[in-house]
């Protein structure tokens, strides 16, 4: 009886889960409450099961396993056991003969699941703070309670030009202060063994006996209630100004602000003219990060602001300490280099730059390229002063941004006409319409098979007084940025509607026309219902008109356009991107709409059989179209190798100079009669 009692207090009461084994069967004898609670069984089910019913490994496994158990040799096993439910736990299993018989055996079984998530946690905060202490932009020493070093960060390592194997276990104080700060330091020692966060400004002392200002900030380490070491955080001010205002860093980059900057930057102009330094030259460089509102629209905030880090860290890895390096806008920072005689090694600054952004911004799933503008001033030859240095920077960069991609611009006179030319061009534009000032011309998109006129695009020209014939590339943009675009895109629409009407009422087969369409017009909301209206108005069937959309722009306010190209293709209008091949849309954004046409960009003909791998890309696209049910027209075919590569890879449609130059509708009506049988 008492045999039994204890028996009962030891195994059923504990707390540990046990199980007692039949060495000989791999029954499962007895289990505690521990144990039934633990798996989910009952003392009855248990009793009709083996061990093989929980453990992971097979019979013959286990049976070795108990073996050596029963010899003695193992007392200590790493099992995965499955419990009543499914799941699976890691365990560490105890066991050993029970009594002088080894038939039966008692296995203690501890639950590692949660210890090994634990570690694996452990792990993963050692790297967090490991890359926290590595990836702030101030410095920080780790030291015991003597304020001795045991550790520092990469910022420290970059302001006091100490590798940490220089000063492991040396004294703080030694190390970083000169002279009197000592004393100051042994005060500074016992405020913080007082258990005080220490703030103040204060001088410290480089590897090169350099002397920088810094502002610190120290507190113990403390674990259970007492002090074990001592976090010192240096953060380095480099003129009186910044000791009396912090304000001067940018949050997200930790560079300077604009503010601070122009400061800066207009010290350094009158110092040098004080000084009659004009030899002296300093450039002034803009780097602008393209694309960034895409991401903003597609991705949010937080992911843009990860990039501007990132790519602040690019930049950063480019400049020499000499460089004065701020975050002035949103998506721009600004450079100020100084004592530089040889422009080339600008230019190899810039390029280095823009180097920093041929690889992506890895952001969890995404590979996002973000490309980046720079525009450079120069003093004195570009400008005196701060205003007139900036602006010829920021006429650069845009200037780099229009030719597209990671550029870089110096600046040059004929900017400044540029930004002139456009300015006229915005004046005369605004009345361009009432003017009478804008006419149509028709190029012909022929079928591939058979050459026939099966339609056309519609070209928009315009003609001024005092500027002449005006391209559209050059005012397309400008009407874009004024909002203009939206009425001149309207006055097409009509026009070209009206024109195609007439011609089909004159019994001309009936061709279609191809009118390029603004994203500007796509996100008015009204712009479905103006189509609409035209549409009615002319009593033109919708199914001859297409709407080429430029696939470069795609992406912004990316629902208001799908929403409004799904509107005009209840129409019955046929939808057609533009450039394609260019710009950024992927099959994905395609498949939300009913796109009836692909239009592959002059680039790609233009290579065909020049450039191997754009000529791969025409075969591609023109197949992938194929497999999706869409036509294809290749744009700008000049030659006859052009044509009959693409009539080979069955491309639908043909338009360019070889079949047929824009021109005005009397003209096209002429061509339409003799190419075109009625
Ligand atoms: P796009 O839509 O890509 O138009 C094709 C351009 O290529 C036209 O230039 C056309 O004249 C030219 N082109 C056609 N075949 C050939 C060829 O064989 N060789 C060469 N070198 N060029 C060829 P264009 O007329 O100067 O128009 C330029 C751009 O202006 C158009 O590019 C289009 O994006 C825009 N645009 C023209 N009219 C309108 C309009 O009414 N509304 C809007 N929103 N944009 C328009
Ligand atoms: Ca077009
Ligand atoms: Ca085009």
């Amino acid at each position: 009886m008492v045999i039994k009692k204890n028996y009962i207090n030891f195994f059923e009461n504990n707390h540990a889960i046990m199980l007692i084994i039949d060495a000989k069967n791999q029954n499962i004898v007895d289990a505690n409450n521990a144990a039934c609670t633990y798996y989910g069984y009952t003392k009855h089910q248990f009793s009709e099961m083996k061990i093989s019913d929980i453990n992971t490994l097979s019979a013959d496994s286990i049976n070795i396993e108990i073996n050596n158990v029963r010899l003695e040799e193992k007392t200590e096993s790493y099992f995965k056991h499955r419990l009543a439910n499914g799941d699976i736990r890691d365990v560490v299993v105890y066991s050993a003969p029970l009594g002088k018989s080894d038939r039966f055996l008692l296995s203690i079984i501890h639950d590692m699941t949660e210890k090994q998530n634990l570690e694996k946690e452990l792990v993963l905060h050692k790297a967090y703070l490991e890359q926290l202490f590595n990836n702030t932009p101030n410095a920080i020493a780790m030291l015991n309670m003597n304020f001795r070093i045991i550790n520092i960060n990469k910022k420290f390592q970059k302001l006091f030009g100490y590798r940490l194997d220089e000063i492991k276990g040396q004294s703080i104080s030694e190390v970083l202060c000169s002279g009197k700060k000592l004393n100051e330091s042994i005060d500074f020692i016992k405020k913080i063994k007082a258990g005080k966060v220490i703030r103040e400004n204060s001088i410290r002392k480089t590897k090169k006996g350099k002397l920088v200002d810094v502002s610190i900030v120290a507190y113990p380490i403390v674990n259970d209630g007492k002090a074990i070491g001592v976090y010192v955080i240096y953060v380095e001010m480099t003129s009186k100004e910044e000791r009396l205002s912090l304000k001067i860093k940018d949050e997200l980059t930790g560079f300077y602000n604009r503010s601070y900057f122009i400061n800066k930057f207009d010290d350094k102009l009158k110092n040098i003219q004080e000084k009659e330094m004009d030899k002296n030259k300093i450039f002034l460089m803009l780097i602008n990060l393209n694309g960034l509102n895409r991401v903003n629209d597609n991705l949010g905030y937080r992911i843009r602001d990860m990039i501007i880090k990132i790519a602040s860290e690019r930049i950063e890895e480019c400049i020499s300490n000499k460089d004065i390096l701020a975050r002035i806008g949103e998506t721009e920072f600004a450079l100020l280099i100084s004592n530089i005689e040889d422009k080339m090694k600008i230019i190899y600054k810039a390029n280095n730059i823009l180097g920093k952004f041929n690889d992506p911004f890895v952001i969890g799933d995404n590979d996002i390229y973000i490309s980046t503008s720079i525009g450079i001033s120069n003093y004195p030859n570009d400008g005196v002063e701060i205003n007139s240095l900036m602006r010829r920077a920021h006429i650069s960069m845009y200037k780099a941004k229009e030719t597209s991609g990671n550029q870089f611009q110096i600046f040059a006179p004929e900017f400044q006409n540029k930004v002139r030319e456009d300015f006229i061009i915005e004046n005369n534009l605004r009345h361009a319409i009432l003017n009478d000032e804008m006419l149509l011309n028709y190029q012909p998109i022929v079928n591939a098979v058979n050459g026939e006129i099966i339609g056309a695009e519609v070209l928009i020209r315009w003609r001024n007084k005092e500027l002449g014939l005006v391209p559209p590339n050059k005012f397309i943009c400008i009407a874009e940025r004024m909002g203009t675009i939206v009425s001149i895109g309207e006055w097409v629409l009509k026009t070209a509607c009206k024109q195609l009407k007439s011609w089909h009422d004159k019994g001309y087969k009936k061709i279609f026309m191809a009118i390029n369409i603004s994203i500007k017009q796509l996100e008015e909301v009204n712009f479905p219902l103006i189509v609409k209206e035209i549409l009615d108005k002319t009593g033109l069937n919708s199914k001859y008109i297409e709407f080429e959309i430029t696939e470069t722009q795609y992406m912004k306010n990316i629902n208001r356009i799908i929403e409004s190209l799904k509107e005009i293709s209840k129409l019955g209008i046929n939808i057609s991107i533009d450039d394609f091949g260019t710009g950024y849309s992927s099959l994905s954004q395609l498949s939300k709409l009913r796109i009836n046409k692909l239009k592959i960009d002059r680039a790609f003909i233009k290579d065909i059989k020049v450039d191997i791998t754009n000529t791969k890309i025409v075969e591609t696209i023109i197949l992938m179209a194929r497999i999706l049910n869409i036509k294809t027209v290749a744009e700008g075919v000049e030659t006859i190798e052009q044509s009959n590569f693409l009539k080979e890879n069955k491309c639908d449609m043909l338009q360019g100079y070889l079949y047929g130059k824009p021109v005005g509708s009397n003209l096209f009506q002429k061509m339409i009669d003799e190419r075109l049988f009625k």
